[in-house]
């Protein structure tokens, strides 16, 4: 599965992460996955490389604050940023971004085990990496292929 993400955007992940840091930072995706949204958004040469039905379109980034009680190591976000971002963005919110200050940017432990939903996109940042999984199943995630654009 690939992901279409702007450098802009992703800048923006490196930026929040550093900011953030030693706290991990942490947001919502807005987006589409392609198939759900036809006619497709992109065209031309860029249509040529998605195969994957589900091949994702990051569109923007909500930046949300970290309300864990250990900010360092754990992510976040309260129930009030919640109910904000789905409101503003019905049916467009198709994950979530945190960062790793002092990890690699692998799924850990926690972040397996929050991962009830399917489908949905986590973009991890850790340093000068950032990657993006989905989650397949419930606690089970796949690495994407990341398409900057
Ligand atoms: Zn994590």
């Amino acid at each position: 599965m690939k992901v279409i993400i702007s450098q802009v955007l992703l800048d923006t992940l490196q930026q929040a992460a550093a900011t953030a840091t030693p706290l991990e930072c942490c947001g919502f995706i807005v987006g589409d996955f392609l198939a759900m949204s036809p006619p497709f958004k992109v065209k031309g040469e860029l249509e040529k490389k998605l195969t994957f039905l589900n091949d994702a379109f990051i569109e923007d980034l909500i930046p949300t604050p970290n309300v864990s009680p250990t900010p360092q190591t754990h992510f976040e976000i309260g129930p009030a940023a919640l109910v904000a971002a789905h409101r503003a963005n019905r049916n467009r919110l198709i994950g979530y971004y945190h960062s790793h200050p002092s990890r690699d940017a692998e799924p850990s432990l926690t972040d397996i085990a929050h991962a009830h939903a399917t489908n949905t996109l986590w973009i991890i940042i850790a340093g000068k990496i950032t990657r993006v999984f989905i989650t397949m199943a419930p606690h089970r995630f796949a690495e994407c292929e990341i398409i900057v654009t």
